[in-house]
């Protein structure tokens, strides 16, 4: 292939060159020719190591989910994507050499439009990256503000000792990336409930900003039975100071789904429970107003509105 290249380049812009001397646009027209010899003598090799990769939606809210899909025809050790310094693996797809993630987006990611790279490397360590462009929109969330008796919101040394340890388990929890898939087809409500508090809720107490609502408050009756909203794991089962009575399941992929508040949960961690399985009842432990359930999702430690992992999954069928 070089040779014949070689060969083309002395022998086909000859005749215009001798003739006009070495011009401005002479110069130009050989240059693409050129590049176009270039470009199509490399493209085969070049598609071979090709790391095919989209995103779906490409326009996503703050606390939204997207699904990232790759494909190769080498085979890989591993791929993995990198978002704002972060770095995810992806998994195996449904069919061979096919490679998928979810991309949860912070609800508190500045709008703006990011590059993600997927970096993938070969049986024979060749690295291959490919890059996606990915725009976050700005939601407008609502702002509640409260005054409450400061000895309903100040907490006393033990227990805010006890409310950070509680704080750091769960972090250090959501940091697991299970590369299994135990999730399966379109999560689902884990209540029928009516929706109380929204998603993303700024709340101000007292004239101090409070972390913002990072999940959705379902309102059932006390005793209603909370549903698994996918298949997975039982990674956590415990009193909490705020959440009271809860639940984590691991999913697989990075993704966690919290359920909070119950008044009883007769589950176990370790347990391995189907898409629909009871994980307790609905009650009104811990810092709660009245019966409801606090549901929430973590995917690779981003705080994303459950309703857009349900709508997402709805979509991409199994
Ligand atoms: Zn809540």
């Amino acid at each position: 292939m070089v040779r014949k290249e070689r060969k083309m380049l002395r022998f086909q812009p000859s005749g215009r060159l001798e003739r006009r001397g070495w011009t401005h646009p002479v110069r130009r027209y050989f240059l693409f020719f050129v590049a176009v010899l270039l470009f199509s003598a490399v493209r085969p090799a070049y598609a071979e190591k090709t790391l095919l990769v989209e995103i779906l939606p490409s326009v996503v809210k703050q606390g939204g989910v997207c699904v990232i899909k790759a494909s190769s025809p080498a085979t890989l050790k591993s791929i993995h994507v990198e978002f704002r310094g972060e770095r995810f693996p992806l998994a195996f797809g449904a069919h061979q050499g096919t490679y998928e993630g979810l991309l949860g987006i912070d609800l508190n990611t500045p709008p703006a439009t990011y590059e993600i790279k997927v970096v993938a490397m070969d049986a024979s360590r060749r690295v291959h990256s490919s890059a996606l462009f990915l725009k976050v929109k700005k939601v407008n969330f609502k702002t509640q503000k409260l005054s409450l008796p400061s000895s309903m919101v100040d907490l006393d040394p033990e227990t805010l000792e006890r409310v950070n340890k509680e704080e750091r388990r769960l972090q250090d929890l959501f940091q697991g990336v299970r590369e299994e898939r135990l999730w399966s087809g379109a999560f689902l409500r884990p209540v029928a409930g009516e929706l109380t508090t929204v998603f993303g809720l700024r709340r101000i107490i007292n004239g101090q900003p409070r972390n913002p609502h990072t999940g959705v408050d379902l309102r059932a009756e006390e005793g209603t039975p909370v549903l698994a909203c996918n298949r997975g794991v039982v990674v956590l089962v415990d009193q909490l100071f705020f959440s009271g009575k809860s639940v984590i399941l691991d999913h697989g992929w990075g993704i966690y789904s919290m359920y909070f508040h119950l008044s009883e949960a007769p589950v176990s961690e370790g347990d391995r429970v189907s898409t629909g399985a009871m994980l307790g009842r609905v009650g009104s432990s811990g810092r709660s107003t009245g019966p409801h359930l606090h549901w929430a999702i973590r995917i690779n430690g981003a705080r994303v509105d459950p309703f857009s992992l349900i709508r997402l999954t709805e979509h991409l069928g199994e």
